[in-house]
């Protein structure tokens, strides 16, 4: 399939680093755990993708019914549909767990969990030997209000699209070759 990523949390970490307008506004809503407002991810979005015409695989987005609804309008002005909607469905104590081990590559942003996938040398990424680093928003305080946020803000999302007939559900607590498994075969794609 030709998908191209599209993860709204790399891109408005893309925009931090280059310090752009944006990246500046964005920066004390993330590190705070806090949601970018909705009316500046959508811009975002229709700006960096506006004239891509492969089909797009959205990771982190959308976060709120807001922002869901302003997806639903911009598909059709494009004339594009949603095909699926997958729900990785991971308790709360794996979450917590898994963001505070986790560590990103400050080089190539490769991602390692210190306990179930770490890297050969420990705090140097194997792909480009750049130091790794834990996000801001994977310290335990942020963690916990990031899940707060999740509570509010972006569960209300299950209902919206369990109402709209193409949503999957996979159960995220398992390995990631698992759920890899799981999810091309609720998609029937062949791996
Ligand atoms: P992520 O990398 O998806 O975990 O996102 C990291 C942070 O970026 C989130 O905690 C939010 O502050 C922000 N963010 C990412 N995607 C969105 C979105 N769709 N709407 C609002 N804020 C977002």
């Amino acid at each position: 399939m030709d998908l191209v990523h599209v993860s709204t949390g790399d891109i408005l970490r893309d925009e931090m680093a280059k310090k752009t307008p944006l990246g500046t506004e964005a920066s004390g809503y993330m590190a705070g755990g806090r949601l970018v407002p909705d009316r500046l991810v959508m811009d975002m979005l229709k700006s960096r993708l506006g004239a891509e015409t492969r089909g797009l695989l959205f990771d982190g987005f959308p976060r709120t019914v807001a922002q869901a609804e302003m997806l639903d309008a911009w598909f059709v002005s494009r004339g594009q549909d949603l095909d699926a909607v997958v729900f990785l469905n991971v308790a709360e104590a794996v979450v917590m767990a898994r963001l505070g081990s986790r560590r990103t590559c400050t080089g190539c942003g490769r991602i390692y969990n210190v306990i179930s996938s770490p890297p050969a040398k420990e705090g140097v990424c194997d792909a480009c030997g750049k130091p790794l680093m834990t996000r801001t928003d994977d310290k335990t305080e942020v963690i916990a209000k990031r899940i707060q946020v999740y509570k509010d803000q972006t569960e209300p999302l299950l209902a919206y699209y369990r109402a709209s007939g193409n949503f999957l559900e996979a159960d995220g607590g398992k390995t990631p070759e698992e759920v890899t498994k799981d999810v091309l075969a609720l998609l029937r794609v062949k791996p």
